[in-house]
């Protein structure tokens, strides 16, 4: 995963930098690695980048509100929960802005320092708690990352653009249109005018190939004509 590669580096910066319970870095110090404890946890963050993707994201420092349960278990600590917030996007249709709120679901382990796990697994595969401290951003990231469409729409039935002049349908209402409508009401249109004539110019491909059995017949017309 990009973002598990990332994460190692992260956990460097919190190892040194100034550290606290903060944003999205979790203090489990009072679970008192006691399996089993448990304990509730609101907050509102609001001092973080931009949150997602290309087209859509969660704009940087934007109220992100985490609802989490931290659970004390043998090898470490365990986050489930929702992190929720406001999205920003751009439609893939009709490119217009739109807002939105996107809600992740999170289940994830952080390993004690000296745990079985912590031995066993590799940076990427389970997280690390530092020093009594739980960073969540990496994890967010990734969440999001998944849970965010990559075509996003401002409505899920977003008419999108006029392909001939590129007008927002939504704008240009029902009955905006160009002389030609629909390709198969054109083809229809124009069998319409060609009838009468049986007229070949517009025949197409199709002209030639008819054209030689028509000669035949008309020879063998006259052929007979003749014996009469
Ligand atoms: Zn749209
Ligand atoms: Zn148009």
């Amino acid at each position: 995963m990009p973002a598990g590669s990332g994460s190692p580096s992260r956990h460097r910066k919190t190892s040194s930098g100034p550290v606290s319970d903060a944003g999205f870095v979790l203090d489990v110090r009072n679970l008192g690695r006691r399996p089993g404890t448990l304990r509730e946890m609101h907050r509102t963050v609001t001092e973080h980048g931009r949150l997602g993707l290309d087209l859509i994201a969660i704009p940087a420092d934007a109220e992100v509100e985490l609802d989490l349960q931290l659970q004390a278990v043998s090898e470490g600590v365990l986050v489930t929960g929702t992190a929720s917030g406001p999205t920003v996007g751009e439609c893939s249709r009709c490119l217009e802005p739109f807002d939105d709120q996107v809600q992740i679901r999170l289940t994830e382990l952080f390993a004690y320092p000296d745990s079985n796990t912590e031995q066993t697994t590799e940076d990427a595969e389970v997280y690390r708690m530092e020093d009594d401290l739980i960073d969540l951003e990496p994890v967010i990231v990734d969440a999001i990352g998944l849970e965010l469409p990559l075509q996003p729409l401002c409505s899920p039935d977003c008419a999108g653009l006029c392909p001939e002049c590129g007008v927002r349908m939504a704008v240009a209402g029902p009955d905006h249109g160009h002389e030609i409508l629909d390709p198969r009401w054109a083809k229809l249109a124009q069998f319409a005018t060609d009838a009468p004539g049986t007229g070949d110019p517009a025949e197409g491909s199709t002209h030639p190939d008819r054209s030689a059995p028509a000669a035949a017949d008309a020879d063998v017309v006259s052929e007979n004509q003749e014996e009469k």
